[in-house]
């Protein structure tokens, strides 16, 4: 029976066959790839014959015709098994959903079935070195000269460049320059000539790298562009919003993950007479972390259904509630988690400290915390712009 606040069976069940697909590779699997610097490309592509990859994207382009709440529990349950896929945010999710909602029929047909089988995977690419966190001051810049336009700009911390076949680009047309940003969105494929990307070395234990994106006289076909040379932001925020609930999701599975690595290392190691887990010094914490990912993943999961339903405005703002939340949760499960393990809590072979730094990220990107904090306070407070 399902009641009001849980998932459809149908949700629940998706959830379950996630878990146990990601379960036969698993987390040592997944370091493993990582230390030898190899990809999770048998995953990828077996979550996309699976149907699970574009389980958001429409039937008509090999997509499941679900939501964004379907493909969020996808990634959710992958990191809950020690396999959290940052491309799940960035391919079916962004670069789907604004494929999806403003791409014309031609441009959907190309790229969504590659998308949704995980033989075309997508990049997104907004972050630039000198604008940061103020999208409004990016530079790159789009140029038409005949029916082609140029391409001319540097990004950085993109992910998953080197497994993508086309980057979706956030720039401005010439015109725009100087005034408010108008953001228009080019699909770059990354053998193009003048396009080059190179790896950031990053502290993340994981495959999926981040890199420098420099764009120089990049020549793409008129219909590279997706949407609206002047749709302005909405177009940009179609994505935008999925973002923020996909990188909730993958927070809150990283810390179940963690949670459940601490509680069963807990039940299971005795130093004094009972186990550690008997000392409340050690289950509080682990009972709080329990409540704070739980609270965060209803969060999550009021976004998702306010998105799927439509309402854009409502779903903005808990999109950014869940994202704050649940990277919170998931810091402070992965911190609590190490020091439920001891000294093992900084080895190699339990992995937890690992985890430190990829929960870490998520304070950070794809939004710092410090913008949803001043999102809550001006939109949903009413205070003032402080910037
Ligand atoms: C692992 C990882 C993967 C990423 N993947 C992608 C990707 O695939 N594509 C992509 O486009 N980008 C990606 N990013 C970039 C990410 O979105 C940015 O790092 C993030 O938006 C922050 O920008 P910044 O690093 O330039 O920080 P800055 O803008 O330099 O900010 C630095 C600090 O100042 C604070 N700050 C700035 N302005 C204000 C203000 N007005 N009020 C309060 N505090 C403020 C910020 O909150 C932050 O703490 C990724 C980043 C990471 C770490």
């Amino acid at each position: 029976m399902t009641v009001a606040f849980s998932e459809t069976e149908e949700r629940q069940e998706l959830r379950k066959q996630v878990a146990k697909l990601a379960g036969k590779y698993g987390r040592e699997w997944f370091t493993q790839k990582a230390r030898a610097g190899e990809k999770t490309t048998e995953l990828w592509l077996e979550i996309g014959r699976c149907g699970y990859l574009g389980i958001n994207i429409p039937e008509q382009y090999g997509g499941g015709g679900g939501g964004i709440g379907d493909i969020a529990a996808v990634c959710e349950e992958l990191a809950a098994q020690g396999c959290p896929l940052l491309l799940m945010v960035v391919s079916p999710a962004i670069c789907g959903t604004i494929i999806t909602r403003y791409g014309t029929e031609e441009q959907k047909q190309r790229w969504l079935p590659g998308i949704c089988d995980g033989t075309g995977t997508m990049a997104f690419a907004i972050t630039e070195p000198d604008a940061g966190t103020n999208t409004h001051n990016i530079t790159t810049t789009a140029r038409r000269d005949g029916d082609e336009w140029v391409l001319n700009g540097r990004k950085i911390y993109i992910s998953g460049v080197d497994e993508a076949d086309n980057v979706l680009v956030v720039a401005r047309t010439e015109d725009a320059r100087t005034g408010k940003l108008k953001p228009c969105l080019f699909v770059v494929p990354t053998d193009a000539e003048g396009f080059e990307a190179r790896s950031i070395p990053m502290e993340i234990v994981s495959p999926e790298l981040q890199f420098q994106v420099f764009i120089d006289d990049v020549r793409l076909p008129a219909d590279a562009l997706v949407g609206d040379e002047d749709g302005g932001l909405v177009q940009l925020f179609a994505g935008l919003n999925p973002e923020r609930i996909m990188a909730a999701s993958f927070s809150t599975g990283l810390a179940r993950f963690a949670l459940d690595k601490a509680a069963a290392y807990a039940k299971e190691r005795v130093v004094f007479k009972d186990a550690i887990g008997s000392h409340q010094a050690v289950a509080h914490p682990l009972a709080q972390s329990h409540i704070e990912i739980e609270m965060a993943r209803l969060m999550t999961q009021k976004a998702a259904a306010l998105y799927d339903a439509g309402d854009d405005m409502g779903a903005g703002e808990a999109a950014n509630m869940a994202k704050y939340a649940a990277a919170e949760a998931a810091c402070d499960a992965a911190d609590r988690a190490v020091q439920t393990h001891g000294g093992n809590g900084i080895t190699q072979e339990y992995g937890m400290a690992g985890l430190l730094v990829a929960t870490r990220a998520g304070r950070i990107a794809p939004v710092s915390r410090e913008m949803i904090l001043n999102f809550v306070a001006m939109h949903s407070l009413g205070l003032p712009k402080s910037y």
